[in-house]
C-alpha cells in the first residue's frame, strides 16, 4: 500500500497534569474518509488540533504525506519546526470549525482568497479566479459578494470549506461541522462534504451525523477518555459495536 495521507503513532497530549490523549495510533489512507465518534471531552478536538499545528503534541508523532509534523528534515536529521515556520505544513491541512470563524467584515470571496494570498502569496488575480472555483464547488458562487451576516449558517459553513479548500490541502480535517446549524441546514453542508469525499479528499470527520458516518466513510474510530477503544467498517461499528464503551455511547445518540 502507497504512503498514507496521516499517520499517528503514539500521539499523547498533555495540558498541565491531565492527560487528554493516551497514545493514538491510526493511520488514514489517500481518498479515505475517516469518522471519529465518541463522547463530549474524550479528545477528538483535541487530536485534530494538533494534525493542524493548533496544539503541540507531548510524545508520539505526526506525519501527513510522509512530512513529520513540526519537523523539517534536513539531510538525514529531523528539525524541529519554530513557530514561525509551521504555516507551509499547516496549509497542507485544511479545517473546519463547528463555529464558522469568518471574518465579518470580509465577502464570502475575500474569506476564501485570504490564505491564498497571505501563506501562499499567490498573485490576486490568480487568487480570485481559483477563489471563485471553490465557491462555484460548494454552490456559492452566486454569493461571492455576501458578508457572512447576510448568508444563512449554512452558507457560510460553505464558505469556510471554500476557504479551506483554497488551500490546495491535501487532508481536510472537520470537527463537528454541523452542530452549531440548524437543523434544516444540515443537509446542505452534509452534501457539500458527501461531493468533497467522491471527488477523492482525504477527510477526518468528527461527527454525530450517524446517517453520514453510515454513509460516507470508509472507517469509523470510537474514541474514549483520550484512547480509540474501537475502529472498523462503519456498519460493524455503528450497528454491532463490540467494545461495551462504544454500546453505551450509540444507544445514547442513535
Ligand atoms: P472533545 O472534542 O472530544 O469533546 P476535547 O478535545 O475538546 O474533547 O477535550 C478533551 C479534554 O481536554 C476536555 O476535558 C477539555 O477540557 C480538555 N482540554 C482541551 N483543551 C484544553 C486546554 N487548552 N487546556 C486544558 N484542558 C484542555
Ligand atoms: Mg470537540
Amino acid at each position: 500500500m502507497s504512503e498514507p495521507v496521516l499517520r499517528a503513532h503514539g500521539v499523547r497530549k498533555s495540558f498541565g497534569h491531565l492527560e487528554i490523549l493516551k497514545g493514538i495510533s491510526l493511520e488514514v489512507q489517500a481518498g479515505q474518509v475517516a469518522c471519529l465518534l465518541g463522547p463530549s471531552g474524550s479528545g477528538k478536538s483535541t487530536f485534530l488540533r494538533c494534525i493542524n499545528h493548533l496544539e503541540k503534541i507531548s510524545d508520539g508523532e505526526l506525519w501527513v504525506h510522509g512530512e513529520r509534523i513540526g519537523y523539517r528534515r534536513a539531510g538525514n536529521k529531523l528539525h524541529e519546526l519554530k513557530e514561525n515556520e509551521t504555516a507551509r505544513q499547516r496549509a497542507s491541512v485544511g479545517m473546519v470549525f463547528q463555529q464558522f470563524n469568518l471574518f465579518p467584515h470580509r465577502t464570502a470571496l475575500e474569506n476564501v482568497i485570504e490564505g491564498p494570498l497571505i501563506v501562499q502569496k499567490m498573485p490576486r488575480a490568480q487568487a480570485l479566479a481559483e477563489g471563485m472555483e471553490m465557491l462555484d464547488r460548494v454552490g456559492l458562487a452566486d454569493k461571492y459578494q455576501h458578508y457572512p451576516a447576510q448568508l444563512s449558517g449554512g452558507q457560510q459553513q460553505r464558505v469556510a470549506i471554500a476557504r479551506a479548500l483554497a488551500l490546495k490541502p491535501k487532508l481536510m480535517l472537520f470537527d463537528e461541522p454541523t452542530s452549531a446549524l440548524d437543523p434544516e441546514l444540515v443537509g446542505e453542508v452534509l452534501d457539500v462534504m458527501t461531493s468533497l469525499a467522491a471527488s477523492g479528499m482525504t477527510m477526518i470527520v468528527v461527527t454525530h451525523e450517524m446517517g453520514f458516518a453510515k454513509e460516507v466513510a470508509d472507517v469509523v474510530h470510537f474514541m474514549a477518555d483520550g484512547q480509540l477503544v474501537e475502529s472498523g467498517d462503519p456498519r460493524q461499528v455503528l450497528e454491532n459495536p463490540r467494545e461495551p464503551r462504544t454500546q453505551a455511547f450509540l444507544s445514547k445518540v442513535l
